[in-house]
């Protein structure tokens, strides 16, 4: 048994999975928070519902992994470090230089220190831990997997902007995307759930969390996907815009007398979406029992969403020429069957007829469509860190 540990890396967090593989079951997960800040805190999830966690001081990433693998075999989660074959990692951008997982050599190294500008907050955060268990394991494996991987078969026409072509050929601006990894896996469920070949679907995978991003999957590809250059576009989100007319935004810089455009993209990124909408909710839990309560903007905010997601779906049919199958995930497409139901009665014309009692069933894969809807809809719980260990494991063969 290979024992895989999956990682997120974050500027002052790690989070991991520890996976037995094959069987691909969790031996444990955690996470250590407030790297380098006051107070760090390691927690680790284990056995049958045990539970451990413990101050500990660390300055950085190295020291944190230290900890944690000491951790794992105090806990006796691990007999020794051999055990533990590779380690997977979550690497937010991959630009053009990856398009699928790769071993992490020092050429991966240097590449991904290329790809810093395209998500300055995350990409150095992950390879900082890439290096650190690299340093902590050696004889271990380590693997990058990306979120904009999955992205990287769409055709030139689905990932152009139409501005000047030497921003891309001279800067590389084009559409990456995101999500990749979730949306990858969860195409691969519903191929399950429809029992026909991935190769042979036309998909959309709506993966709506506090990001939010639609993908289309035809002949088993991602074809085209509603985040950008960044995770800023596409669809509104939390506290993200999704597109807006660059226009508006210089309009907005002359009006308020802001000289740097990057306090606008803050603005676009944590003030916008159903939070700039309501004013006051960025979870779709708040905003849906505020629209309930009669809160006029709340309202407006869910139904800008919702409409943002159709636009997409729409969008994304006739560019496909049809649809076989519609994927909810992540956190509001797992959790919230009223958005789920919302959008589902919004495309009956597709052929979609609800099914009242899946839809409400929880923590489980399920068509929430009848089965004489001519297109099929799924509730699937995405599993980003099952991928990263999957890819890890075969990587490691
Ligand atoms: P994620 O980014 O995938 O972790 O999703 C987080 C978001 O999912 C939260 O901000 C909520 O808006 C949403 N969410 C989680 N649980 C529910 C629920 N039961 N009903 C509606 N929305 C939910």
């Amino acid at each position: 048994m290979k024992k895989i540990l999956s990682v997120n890396a974050g500027s002052s967090s790690l989070k991991f999975k520890i996976f037995a593989m094959p069987a691909e079951t969790v031996i444990a997960s955690g996470k250590f928070e407030r790297i380098g800040i006051e107070h760090p805190l390691v927690e680790i999830k284990y056995g049958d519902g045990q539970k451990f966690s413990e101050e500990a001081k660390v300055k950085n990433h190295s020291e944190a992994v230290q900890i944690l693998l000491d951790k794992l075999l105090d806990l006796k989660i691990i007999a020794s470090y051999d055990e533990i074959s590779g380690v997977g990692h979550r690497v937010v951008a991959g630009g053009e230089f990856f398009k699928e997982s790769v071993v992490v050599d020092t050429n991966n190294e240097r590449l991904i220190e290329k790809t810093f500008e395209l998500a300055p907050l995350h990409n150095p955060a992950n390879l900082m831990g890439i290096r650190a268990f690299k340093k902590a394991l050696p004889h271990a494996v380590a693997v990058a997997v990306f979120d904009t991987a999955f992205h990287q078969t769409m055709p030139e026409e689905n990932y152009l902007y139409a501005v000047p072509y030497k921003w891309y050929e001279n800067y590389s601006v084009r559409r990456y995307g995101a999500h990749g990894t979730s949306h990858r896996y969860v195409a691969s469920v519903a191929a399950d759930m429809l029992g026909r070949p991935l190769k042979d679907l036309k998909l959309i995978s709506c993966h709506l969390g506090a990001g939010a991003s639609i993908c289309a999957i035809k002949d088993g590809k991602s074809f085209n996907t509603s985040m950008g250059f960044t995770p800023l576009a596409g669809v509104t989100m939390a506290t993200r815009s999704g597109d807006v007319d660059f226009s508006a935004v210089a309009y907005m810089m002359r009006k308020l007398k802001v000289k740097n455009v990057s306090q606008m993209v803050e603005t676009l990124n944590h003030e916008s979406g159903m939070l700039g909408i309501s004013g006051k909710y960025s979870d779709s839990r708040d905003i849906l029992e505020a629209a309930e309560a009669g809160d006029h903007r709340a309202y407006l905010a869910n139904e800008i969403f919702e409409r943002s997601v159709i636009d997409y779906i729409g969008q994304y049919t006739f560019e496909m020429g049809g649809v076989d199958g519609i994927i909810f995930t992540a956190g509001i497409g797992e959790n919230s069957q009223e958005t789920r139901e919302s959008i589902v009665k919004k495309l009956a014309f597709l052929g979609i007829n609800l099914d009242k009692v899946n839809n409400q069933t929880r923590g489980k894969n399920t068509f929430i469509s009848t089965p004489d809807s001519k297109v099929k809809v799924m509730r699937i719980m995405t599993d980003e860190e099952l991928l990263i260990a999957r890819d890890t494991f075969n990587l490691a063969k």
